[in-house]
């Protein structure tokens, strides 16, 4: 069993925080697995790759070069060697991020990459799949899930002023849809512990987390 906290959930569920926080408090590296499926996206775009060539993003998949930090106090992603820390949370990157994550080879590239990073690590990672397909041997597995009304919430405070319902509602709710055509991250797999966040502090979440590392023997 491998010394990694595996953190599932829909957007909005609070995880990449949860994540982040878990990490820093166990002293372990943290990936952020969505980052690389937006690192792919933010190439997709610079080269103005249709959104319906599925051949084109998983070609541009293989060959793009993404250099993503593991230290939980400095989140960086470099895309062949630009940073796009602040582009891959752009909403036009939100909006097109789904035809990468609906793309099966697409998939395989990024897990295989995911797990060439954590391998004989100590690590939080944090996505869709991870409980499931990318490390599905981790020691703590945990599905963070919300209400939507509070998922939406969320991330609303995220985007800040002026943002109009029909894109909350874009990136949230049918980017959900989307995103559960290949990974089905809202049924906990046998062995997942399910956390809901909804009436959760960030706070209360994590201390759940860190007390199922300690009770798995790692903190
Ligand atoms: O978590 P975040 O919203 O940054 O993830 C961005 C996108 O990456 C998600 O909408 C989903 O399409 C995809 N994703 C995925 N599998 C993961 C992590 C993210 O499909 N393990």
């Amino acid at each position: 069993m491998s010394a990694i906290v595996a953190i599932d959930g829909p957007s909005g569920s609070g995880k990449s925080t949860a994540a982040r926080l878990t990490a820093q408090r166990l002293g372990f590296g943290y990936l952020d697995t969505g980052a690389m499926y937006r690192g792919v996206a933010v190439a997709c775009l610079r080269d103005l790759v249709d959104h319906d060539d599925a051949a084109a993003i998983a070609s541009r998949t293989r060959t793009v070069v993404l250099d993503i930090s593991t230290d939980p106090d400095d989140q960086r992603l470099f895309v062949d060697g630009v940073d796009a820390t602040a582009a891959i949370r752009e909403p036009r990157v939100s909006a097109w991020v789904s035809a990468v994550s609906t793309n099966a080879e697409s998939r395989a590239e990024l897990v295989r990459r995911q797990r060439e990073i954590v391998a004989d690590g100590r690590f939080v990672v944090e996505g869709r799949d991870i409980t499931t397909v990318v490390c599905p041997e981790a020691a703590v597995r945990v599905l963070l899930v919300a209400d939507p009304v509070r998922r939406m919430a969320r991330r609303a405070a995220e985007l800040g002023n002026g943002v109009d319902s029909a894109a909350l509602h874009d990136q949230v709710i049918r980017r959900d849809r989307d995103d559960s055509r290949l990974v089905n991250f809202t049924d906990a797999a046998p062995g997942v512990t399910v956390i809901d966040s909804t009436d959760l502090t960030i706070e209360e979440v994590v201390r759940r987390i860190v007390e199922l590392a300690r009770e798995a023997g790692l903190a």
